[in-house]
């Protein structure tokens, strides 16, 4: 990772908060009253724990950009002990698990507590904490607790995991002393810790109506899933067996109980019960977003669309560059004429950041592998197009390979390699469509001599080849299917490195309109495809003109620099979640 003593030193955290106009937000949150972010994911390789995609890095972000703005603030999360590779033999996706020991990463033991499981031994959960600044880390694990996402989002194991995380994660907060100013559901897996601050309520006597307003009132619910349907739901068994032997409150298991319909609970649904704000995680996708409470109504979801933490994904230079000119200031929030510095940013000045880019790229991919189990090299003389998004299908992968004489022809023309990475689902084989479309990805370019030779799928996709990628390239292909995205934040790593982004306008990319990027668009997916080799060729082209190269680098940065800050997206947080405390 980059970039990661390129912090200022913050003197009094007072002045961001003053900056955001909520100077009295330094006494609603205090060590003993922290900020506290439930979530199933963190993407944080360095302190070990590592997610699987956007919604844990966008989790390992927000505890950065706390850190960095000495904001105390909790993670709890789940420190799994076997962790996800992948690699590849034969053009065959192999998932390998890697064992992981929380006394590896500095973390340290604080206790136990047990989750009681009916007919059955208790479980045991070792609890670690890990303090960064006013921020740490608060895990819970035991030998058996699986990997992240492990079998069915339905299944047993994944309830167990979700009361592990909230109901243990909950106990390990009273350990520690602490009472949350306000919980941040990270998507619904994590509604337990809600669950258990009721119960603790009732045991004290509160009314279990009181004490859901006293909740709702205190709980933000961030969603990023787009269909309702595709959330955990529970049947009533699973919860007699792995919630209900947790909740001392008759009355609170009463409540609960209610809730089932046809025997079944949705998570999303006792979430939406439990707190009041809720968000989506772009303006896209707080409008389409299209769930329903339990009474029917239609959920309404605030946008607040993610950002990055600039300090890891931004290469430092040109992190520094940004500082050092007054583009962004020492929170990393743009400067208030950040437009017009952007603008007056020469070509060579930033031409000659992405040279050194380029040595970043090539630095990692020595250490990595391709399709065929070599490392690979890029010339400095030719042009990279990156792609790099887990390999699901509404993110389209295969999209550039559609036609296979026309990227050919593209790459031909303009020096160019095809850099791609992206995880695939685990345990999928033959007769899976994002499997399928892989295998007959990478066969087309192995009997092609040519993109043989050009276009790399670089196996164990992660945040430092992410990093790498896009400070290295010159030109990112984003092309989700619209309407899918939640937010997507490769996007933002892009443009941040001064990288052209050549994408379809979906998700936080759909924030401005109109979206200043290398825009595809078609009504039919045959458009589409035409559309983005049309983008892909004016992208290269400008590629070879530093002049019209960074009018179109610096016209995408001035335009997503706002959205791109985490810091911007914690005073949206803040805002929103203690505006009516004022
Ligand atoms: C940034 C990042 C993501 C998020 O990707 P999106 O496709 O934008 O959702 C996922 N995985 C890794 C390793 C990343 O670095």
């Amino acid at each position: 990772m980059s970039g990661q003593n390129n912090l200022e030193s913050i003197e009094d955290v007072a002045e961001f908060y003053a900056a955001i106009d909520r100077a009295s937000l330094r006494h609603k949150i205090s060590a003993e009253r922290p900020y506290v972010y439930v979530t199933m994911e963190v993407y944080d390789a360095k302190n070990g724990i590592r997610g699987a995609g956007g919604l844990g890095v966008l989790a390992a972000d927000t505890r950065r950009v706390a850190e960095q703005l000495e904001i105390p603030f909790i993670t709890l999360t789940p420190f799994y002990q076997e962790e996800r590779h992948q690699e590849m033999n034969n053009l065959v996706p192999h998932d390998i698990a890697v064992a992981k020991k929380p006394s590896d990463f500095g973390f340290h033991e604080i206790g136990e507590v047990n989750i009681k499981i009916a007919n059955s031994p208790d479980s045991i959960l070792n609890i670690y904490e890990k303090q960064l600044g006013s921020t740490r880390f608060l895990t819970m694990t035991e030998p058996n607790f699986g990997q992240l996402y492990s079998g069915d989002s339905s299944g047993d194991h994944r309830l167990y995991q979700m009361v592990s995380l909230g109901l243990g994660g909950y106990k390990a907060l009273k350990m520690l002393g602490v009472k949350p100013s306000v919980m941040q559901l990270n998507e619904t897996a994590t509604v337990f810790a809600t669950v258990a601050r009721l119960d603790e309520l009732c045991v004290n006597g509160m009314d279990i109506y009181e004490a859901i307003v006293y909740v709702r009132k205190h709980n933000l619910y961030t969603n990023h899933t787009l269909v309702q349907a595709a959330d955990s739901e529970f049947s009533f068994e699973q919860f007699e067996k792995f919630v209900f032997p947790n909740i001392k409150s008759p009355a609170l298991r009463h409540y609960i109980g209610g809730l089932f319909r046809d025997d079944r609970l949705r998570m999303s649904n006792l979430t939406i019960e439990l707190a009041e704000a809720k968000n989506g995680v772009s303006k896209l996708h707080a409008r389409v977003a299209n769930y329903r409470d339990l009474s029917g109504e239609r959920v309404n979801f605030k946008a607040i669309t993610n950002g990055i933490d600039m300090n890891t994904w931004v290469m430092p230079e040109i992190l520094n560059l940004y500082k050092s000119k007054n583009i962004v200031d020492k929170f990393n929030m743009p400067s208030e004429n950040y437009v017009d510095i952007i603008n007056s940013l020469s070509a060579n000045e930033i031409k000659s950041l992405k040279k050194l880019g380029r040595a970043r790229l090539n630095a990692e991919l020595k250490n990595r592998k391709d399709q065929y189990g070599n490392a690979v090299q890029i010339p400095d003389d030719a042009l990279v197009f990156n792609f790099k998004r887990r390999f699901v299908a509404y993110k389209r992968p295969w999209m550039p390979f559609e036609d296979i004489d026309e990227i050919k022809a593209i790459l031909q023309e303009n020096n160019a390699h095809y850099v791609m990475a992206g995880m695939m689902a685990g345990n999928v084989g033959a007769g899976d469509q994002t499997y399928d479309h892989l295998q007959d990805m990478l066969t087309k370019i192995k009997y092609d001599d040519f993109l043989r030779e050009r276009v790399h799928y670089i196996t164990d996709y992660d945040e430092n080849l992410a990093s790498a990628m896009s400070i290295g390239a010159d030109i990112s292909i984003n092309v989700p299917e619209v309407g899918w995205e939640a937010c997507g934040t490769s996007f933002m790593k892009d443009i941040a490195n001064l990288t052209i982004l050549v994408s379809t306008n979906d998700g936080g990319v759909a924030d401005l309109e109109p979206a200043p990027i290398m825009e595809v668009r078609g009504r039919v997916y045959d458009e589409e495809i035409a559309s983005m080799y049309e983008q892909m060729r004016l992208a290269a082209d400008m590629c070879r003109d530093d002049e019209k190269w960074a009018k179109e680098v610096k016209r995408e940065l001035s335009g997503y620099l706002p959205i791109i800050s985490g810091s911007r997206m914690m005073q949206d947080y803040l805002r929103f979640l203690f505006k009516t405390e004022e």
